[in-house]
């Protein structure tokens, strides 16, 4: 079989179970070192993308409810839909006689302690070997030509914009490379920045892991149905952090998080979203007001103004 039959079988396989955007590159056009570290005979790297529902985004933009986003969105895809489309996708290549590694997220593991998952903390360690052993997922998706990096750091597509999820093969099979996404979505509206009800973000769009980790599980009254009137009560800070003007610490937001329990937490260590990656859905709207999405809907995600506490 040629190498662009076994794309085909490959992309294939990997669509039947549930993937939508699957893209090769040639392993000399990564910028990641970790490829050749994890994998030193890799020829090519595939990036395997599924799409984040736009109903899941529903219950939050409403207000309604709160676990569908992360549980669908995040847990079911994370940890059971994409693994199975990995094993799925590899075996077609080691049927084929090459050698397949299924890259996918842990998010335990982080590249050093300054920084945190939002969707895991606290259970995160630090990788044995810093960087080296664990992939740049945004930039190799970037390498692998899904699609390009907005402001908010989060990898915009054509057909999702930023609401989907990805994993990786790294293989020794030759498969024919695709070509890279010249940048045309994010035109630096800055929606994502004003979105965050923690200013996580800043203005050129570096991101707060740890201040992002508090807001992500809901440190913001004014997003938050389930927070109490006693919230953080001994914390000098409280009215501040529930404003969400504070600027935390890394030993505040733990602080913080120990203390955010007001809503269920998430099988497999995640934590719930309460601010549902506003980021995100800000400029998934802010797309989707331009035209600039393949993938079109009856009507528009936002319904009526964005409702807030006081
Ligand atoms: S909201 Fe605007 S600035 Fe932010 S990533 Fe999307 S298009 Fe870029
Ligand atoms: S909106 Fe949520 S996910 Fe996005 S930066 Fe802010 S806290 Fe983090």
């Amino acid at each position: 079989m040629d190498t662009k039959e076994l794309k085909q079988q490959l992309a294939d396989a990997l669509i039947a179970e549930g993937a939508d955007i699957v893209r090769c590159g040639n392993v000399e056009r990564f910028h990641d070192p970790a490829i050749l570290q994890l994998m030193p005979t890799a020829k090519t790297v595939v990036c395997v993308a599924f799409r984040q529902l736009r109903g899941s985004r529903r219950g939050i933009e409403e207000g309604t409810t709160y676990y569908q986003y992360t549980t669908m969105a995040v847990i079911t895809l994370e940890e059971t839909v994409m693994p199975i489309a990995l094993l799925r996708g590899c075996a077609v290549l080691e049927k084929a006689g090459y050698e397949a590694l299924p890259q996918r997220r842990n998010q335990f593991v982080r590249h050093d302690t300054a920084n945190t998952s939002p969707e895991m903390y606290p259970e995160m360690v630090e990788a044995a070997n810093s960087h080296e052993l664990i992939m740049d997922f945004e930039q190799d998706a970037i390498d692998c030509g899904l699609g390009e990096r907005g402001l908010s750091g989060s990898i915009l597509t054509d057909e999702f914009g930023p609401c989907q999820r990805f994993v990786f093969i790294l293989t020794d099979a030759e498969l024919p490379p695709d070509p890279l996404v010249q940048p045309h979505l994010c035109d630096r509206c800055g929606k994502c920045v004003k979105a965050c009800p923690g200013h996580a973000l800043s203005a050129d769009g570096k991101l707060d892991t740890w201040q992002c980790s508090a807001y992500y599980a809901g440190a913001a009254k004014a997003i938050n149905p389930f927070m109490p009137e006693d919230a953080f009560a001994d914390d000098p800070d409280r009215l501040a952090i529930i404003a969400g003007e504070a600027h935390l610490t890394p030993e505040h937001a733990r602080e913080i998080l120990s203390q955010l329990v007001f809503y269920p937490g998430m099988r497999c260590g995640y934590h719930a979203s309460i601010c549902g990656r506003a980021c995100d859905t800000e400029c998934y709207i802010h797309l989707e007001e331009k035209g600039a999405l393949s993938r079109k809907f009856l009507t528009p995600f936002r319904k009526r103004p964005k409702w807030s506490l006081s």
